[in-house]
């Protein structure tokens, strides 16, 4: 049973630091005040339902007792799997302010060492029959996240804790049907929801704990009534978590107690809760990553241990440039103060997620400390996830706004919603100094190299792996190549590399990509609402900076087949691929770090350190000697498998003569085979060279630009030509509507 809830009285809300003193900032700060004096106002009577509730929350229910009400709700003694027919309901029209109903929701995190999460809601209802939702299409996963499955327990009642009768929709298992009786206007509703067992698709957006830190996401601890606009849905949220542990999240709470784990995070939209994930930890660290003139910024520090979450000063000055260079791109920003939340564990899978002022990133345990391991995610996931506060966040694709968790998005645009953040970050990073332009280049020449192998492209076009994104993400890797899989990554990014050429060669090096950001992303300092976007907007806005059959150009890329990986960005940016026996350091990195060897561009395979092959490159010779992907490889050449081994013996390979062929002996179960790989290059891997035609625009591009791209005038001008933009979206959007 959930442990008993009790909150604390409100206290003031902590004071924001830094100096980002924009107007639009003083403005909303002093909102805000408002706003945290009403609440305070509000304490007694706000504090007074979770109170009651709480004597409740521990009280069993007899058979008796839940009989009795539900023969009162339904004469009928066995409950009807059919659901009646969709009543019309009245849309919410709770805002958040004191006016309108709010949902009270307290959450008790103290048990999630253990998987479990409980929750109470008191949701304000109307009599009648009632659907509600569990979020399904949370934002950032493109997908449906499914984890209904993890509902252990689910409990609808009156105010006076009389349990009311309730059916599950059996065309979307993610509705509940309620049948709330006259006089009854208040919901009570009981979750337990069973944490560390994500879907396929839920890893961002799902809740974990160990004993020693949790990361909580709220879509998986409500329900919300069918009809309510979420940006418009008022919602009071309580926490608590195990005492002594630290807290960090984008919401400033209105009272936070570490001594007692009690957190009052105040009254939001449930849009803004869902997008505000929570964690907390033992090893707790905040570490202010403030730049004068740029928005405040914090890293919030969860880990396995003190050593985890204790970051050197120089890696500290290095996380510190990333948010200046991320404003610096796009000349404003779409939020007052920024919080990077990092969950440094061994013992959760790894993942980031986008927020609209925060971003979720589970990284491994050391990865702040260890070079190696920075350098292969955290330094591009941070600037990653920091990009799609604009890109995705502050303006995003139409078919994937949404007003709801449980309508299904149109995917289609993601090679610009990931695409296009993934070509930003890379400028971000790079541009922060997180990676050497050098680390980069092999960076770059490795994802070529990968997107090379994908010969899936010949059948499915770039858009259909963007459409189909729900069944590649996290889905099966065999045979990925000819599958084709979350491609809309990077080659969406190569993609775009080619669109900043070619912006600047038509342009005649006026315009670039740090122009359209400008242009594209702008930020209305008077309405800073999310906009969203057609493929129209997007061609219109490339339109305006450089006159190319932008469209016809991206219905040749990305909406048809393609015989091969087109690599017009790559020559474009002064460079061009080519092979090296030396193994890079990027590659070097991420053998490293994933305990693989890397043999993608000499065998065709890539093989873990234990022997298994992980991967068998479609046309290459390991796939014409048969080789099986999950299959062990036990010998190379007669000799007992290691990754030195099969290193060694690739080198020789050098020296092979023709015939001759490396010699794998592989065990699937209790069968042996002999396969013999006609190979005589030794090791292989991609490097980017510079060619003799045109100048070196990839570092160029890569360079910091100068501070006096972003002066306000320019960015003013920006954002005229931005509203314009989105005046076009919002018409796009309403006739499409119509249709
Ligand atoms: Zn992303």
């Amino acid at each position: 049973m959930p442990k008993r809830l009790v909150f604390r009285s409100a206290t003031s809300r902590p004071a924001t630091s830094g100096a980002w003193l924009s107007s639009r900032y003083v403005r909303i700060a002093l909102g805000l005040i408002v706003a945290a004096s009403v609440s305070l106002a509000d304490t007694p009577a706000a504090l007074a339902t979770p109170t009651k509730k709480t004597t409740r929350v521990s009280a069993r229910l007899t058979a008796a007792e839940v009989a009795k009400p539900l023969a009162q709700a339904n004469p009928e003694t066995s409950p009807s799997p059919v659901p009646p027919a969709i009543e019309p309901q009245e849309p919410a029209t709770a805002a958040p302010d004191d006016a309108t109903p709010v949902i009270e929701l307290s959450v008790d995190a103290t048990t999630l060492h253990r998987s479990l999460l409980t929750s109470e809601q008191t949701i304000p209802i109307k009599p009648g029959r009632r659907s509600l939702w569990f979020a399904n299409w949370v934002p950032g996963v493109a997908g449906p996240t499914g984890q209904i499955a993890n509902l252990a327990r689910v409990v609808f009642s009156n105010e006076d804790d009389e349990p009311l009768r309730w059916s599950r929709d059996p065309t979307d298992l993610n509705r509940f049907w309620v049948t709330v009786p006259e006089g009854v206007d208040r919901l009570q509703v009981r979750l337990t929801y069973l944490a560390n067992q994500p879907t396929q698709l839920s890893t961002g957006v799902d809740t974990f704990g160990t004993r020693q830190l949790l990361t909580l996401n709220f879509n998986t601890c409500l329900v919300y009534p069918d009809g309510c606009d979420v940006s418009q849905t008022a919602i009071h949220t309580r926490v608590r978590v195990p005492a002594g542990w630290g807290v960090g999240t984008a919401i400033k709470p209105i009272s936070s107690d570490r001594q007692t784990g009690e957190i009052d995070l105040g009254r939001t939209s449930l849009k803004r809760l869902v997008d505000s994930p929570l964690i907390a930890g033992r090893y707790y660290r905040a570490v202010p990553l403030d730049r004068e003139g740029f928005p405040p910024t914090v890293m919030h520090l969860v880990g396995d241990s003190h050593a985890c979450t204790t970051v050197p000063q120089e890696r500290v000055d290095q996380l510190t440039e990333i948010m200046p260079q991320a404003v610096r791109l796009f000349g404003s920003a779409p939020f007052d103060d920024y919080a990077f939340l990092v969950v440094c564990t061994d013992r959760l899978p790894r993942f980031g997620l986008e927020h609209g002022a925060s971003s979720l990133n589970c990284v491994r345990a050391m990865a702040l400390r260890d070079d190696s391991l920075y350098r292969h995610r955290p330094a591009y996931l941070l600037p990653h996830e920091l990009v799609h506060a604009w890109c995705g966040k502050h303006r995003l694709p139409e078919k994937m706004s949404s007003t709801n968790f449980h309508e299904p998005l149109g995917t289609e645009l993601l090679w610009v919603y990931e695409g296009l953040t993934q070509y930003l970050m890379q400028l971000v990073a790079v541009r922060s100094g997180q990676v050497s332009m050098g680390y980069h280049r092999e960076y770059l020449a490795y994802q070529v190299s990968e997107q090379l192998q994908r010969t899936g492209r010949e059948w499915r076009p770039l858009s259909d792996t963007a459409v189909s994104a729900p069944t590649l993400r996290g889905g099966p890797s065999n045979w990925a190549d000819l599958r084709r899989g979350q491609d809309y990554y990077d080659e969406g990014a190569l993609f775009w590399l080619n669109v900043d050429c070619l912006l600047r060669e038509k342009s005649g090096g006026k315009a670039s990509m740090d122009d359209f950001c400008k242009q594209f992303f702008a930020v209305d300092t008077d309405s800073p609402v999310a906009t969203s976007y057609s493929l129209d907007d997007l061609v219109a806005n490339l339109e305006s900076l450089a006159d190319h059959p932008w469209r016809g150009m991206i219905q040749r890329h990305v909406y048809l087949p393609q015989a091969e990986l087109a690599l017009d960005g790559v020559n474009r940016s002064g460079y061009e691929l080519g092979w090296v026996r030396r193994k890079p350091t990027f590659v070097n990195n991420r053998e490293e770090v994933l305990g693989s060897i890397q043999a993608i561009d000499s065998l065709g395979i890539v093989v873990s350190t234990a022997g298994v092959v992980e991967r068998v490159v479609p046309e290459s010779v390991a796939d014409d000697s048969g080789l099986r992907e999950r299959s062990e490889v036990v010998a190379v050449n007669r000799r007992a498998f290691s990754p030195s081994v099969l290193n060694q013996e690739l080198d020789a390979a050098a020296k092979y003569r023709d015939g001759e062929t490396i010699d794998l002996i592989v065990r699937e179960g209790q069968w042996y085979s002999v396969h013999e790989l006609s190979y005589s290059e030794g090791p292989r891997h991609a490097v980017l060279k510079r060619h003799d035609e045109g100048p070196d625009l990839l570092t160029e591009i890569l360079r910091s630009p100068p501070s006096e791209a972003v002066s306000s005038e320019k960015t003013a001008s920006m954002t005229a030509k931005s509203k314009s933009s989105r005046l076009r979206s919002r018409v796009t959007a309403a006739v499409s509507a119509q249709r």
